[in-house]
């Protein structure tokens, strides 16, 4: 059932078993999950079913660290949350993310992937994916009919992105909670505050807004916060009434930890004479039967391991395409260099003829192709910082709450690992003569200014056994509250290179399980 909580009468009580704050991809995920159950669960969203300015004017928050985008641009405040703007790109965690890794500082989650496969399984599923197969390079193969590049040198190898359709969690799975007796969800219903009780050891009710309308509350057994990375601590933080640092944070820790992946555009650059060997996967979204695949190439764990590195992960895109033609005749003298060196690496490993990509695949290379002129994106993993955090602003929204405020940073050590990297994807595409890479980053630890975050807010609520190093356990419960959950990728302990929505349902996934076989 859906409901608009601006025809609620002033100060209503609602008194539920569950209630989950937040209709985004963990918030829906969840009240999907447990719908059908004997569990009653009031589902609190603060926009409607479609964008309104107003309500997305709350998230408007202020950026004090390196530079970030605007608070109010970078998540969408309506039913189905950010996923109404997302762009699908789908991968799980590698197993090696979860690890302590003793070269990444606070690294370590309490749970592996293992732990997390079933439900990532699952997440395919809900992300309307394909088979749960990233980095199984002979199944794409068979499932693409191409070969993907040689690589030998154990620095890098190819894994694979998914693409969700994307699915819109709002309009795809609206139906699913209109129809779902033991589920009332609430629009326009803003949280302000978690109440507790006065040792804060647990969630007493929450105070909710509606923009111009009445205010009311809700009780339940149990709460789940999902409201997205930034939003997650802000709320937190401002319950402060009984808690004079927030509800959850008697360690300091909410907040802290605020992680992205720093993405580099034109990080390096490359010119090839064999075009073929880069087959239609590594150039564009290839749609198959029942899955869209981009194969891109990530550091290997023996890599990662040896050089003490962190997580990242590189897409190719080609920016021109060398033909007969355009090789004849004066290059304007921006393009000269590049066909240089085309010309050099030509002579020096002559394209060769190639049976892949088959019929059906044959987009690209395109016909009379020689060679191109390729561009590499990255994203990568930053190390846990405490002093990367999201904080409350002294402004305050038109419910009178103080805003958000991010300080993102990121380290000398984190820009050093990704150089290395970009090092080892030259050296190995160099070794197999598949082109010359040429590396854009300086040697030193400085960012380029270009560098951007991914629109993956991570890490502020982490996970850990540690009451004194996460906020949250194993299970998403808040360390010292009896009763409080959180959900989405606050809860990430580190962040690894890949894209967060899958990891962020997987754990949904897992958390509505937790919730259905513990009745407290
Ligand atoms: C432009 C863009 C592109 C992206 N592309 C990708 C991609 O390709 N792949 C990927 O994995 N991820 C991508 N993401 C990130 C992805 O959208 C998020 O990871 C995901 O939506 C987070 O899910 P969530 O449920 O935690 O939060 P959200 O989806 O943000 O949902 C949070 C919900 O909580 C509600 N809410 C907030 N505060 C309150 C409150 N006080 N009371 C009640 N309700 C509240 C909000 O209205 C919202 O509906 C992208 C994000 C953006 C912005």
């Amino acid at each position: 059932m859906i409901e608009d909580a601006r025809r609620l009468s002033e100060d209503t009580l609602i008194e539920t078993d569950l209630a989950i704050i937040g209709a985004g991809a963990a918030g829906i995920t969840i009240a999907r999950e447990l719908a059908g159950t004997d569990m009653r669960i009031c589902l609190l969203e603060s926009g409607g079913l479609e964008f309104e300015q107003d309500t997305q004017n709350l998230y408007d928050g202020e950026n004090g660290g390196r530079w970030y985008f605007p608070l109010d641009t970078c998540r969408l405040r309506y039913f189905g949350g950010s996923t109404n703007h997302w762009g699908g790109w789908c991968r799980p965690l590698t197993p090696i993310d979860f690890e302590a890794r003793d070269w990444v500082p606070y690294s370590g989650w309490p749970i592996t992937r293992a732990d997390l496969d079933p439900y990532y399984e699952r997440a395919q599923t809900v992300t309307e994916t394909g088979p749960f197969r990233y980095d199984a390079t002979a199944f794409w193969e068979e499932q693409t009919g191409a070969k993907m590049l040689p690589l030998s040198l154990g620095l890098i190898t190819t894994t694979f992105f998914q693409y969700s359709p994307p699915t819109r969690f709002g309009t795809r799975y609206r139906k699913d909670i209109e129809q779902a007796t033991n589920v009332r969800a609430l629009l326009h219903a803003t949280v302000t505050e978690i109440e507790t009780s006065e040792t804060g050891a647990e969630v007493t009710g929450l105070r909710v807004a509606t923009l111009g309308g009445p205010s009311f509350r809700v009780r339940a057994h149990r709460y789940i916060l999902a409201t997205g990375a930034i939003e997650n601590p802000r709320l937190l933080l401002q319950s402060n009434r009984t808690q004079p640092a927030g509800v959850g944070n008697t360690h300091d820790l909410v907040g802290r930890f605020f992680m992205e992946h720093p993405h580099v555009p034109g990080v390096a650059g490359m010119v090839t004479s064999r075009p073929e060997a880069f087959n239609a996967a590594y150039t564009q979204h290839l749609s198959l039967a029942d899955s869209i695949v981009h194969a891109a190439l990530i550091p290997t764990d023996a890599l990662l391991r040896r050089e003490r590195l962190q997580q990242a992960v590189f897409t190719i895109g080609v920016m021109g395409v060398y033909t007969a033609e355009n090789l004849a005749g004066e290059a304007p003298a921006d393009q000269q260099r590049a066909r240089d060196i085309f010309n050099l690496q030509r002579d020096l490993d002559p394209p060769r003829t190639t049976d892949h990509p088959p019929a059906g695949y044959n987009d690209w290379p395109p016909a009379g192709a020689l060679g191109a002129n390729c561009t590499f994106g990255c994203a990568c993993e930053q190390a846990p910082n405490p002093d990367s955090r999201v904080t409350l602003s002294d402004e305050r929204d038109a419910l009178g709450l103080p805003r958000a405020r991010l300080d993102w940073r990121l380290s000398e050590a984190d820009k050093l690992s990704l150089n290395r990297i970009v090092r080892a994807v030259a050296d190995e595409f160099g070794a197999q003569g598949l082109g010359r890479v040429r590396p854009a980053l300086s040697d030193d630890g400085n960012w380029p200014e270009q560098t951007i975050g991914g629109y993956h807010h991570m890490g502020t609520t982490r996970m850990a056994d540690s009451p004194e190093l996460g906020v949250v356990d194993a299970n998403c419960k808040v360390h010292g509250v009896a009763n409080l959950y959180i959900a989405g990728s606050s809860v990430f302990t580190t962040g690894g290179a890949s894209n967060p929505t899958l990891t962020i349902v997987a754990l949904a996934l897992r958390l509505a399980d937790h919730l259905r076989t513990r009745s407290s």
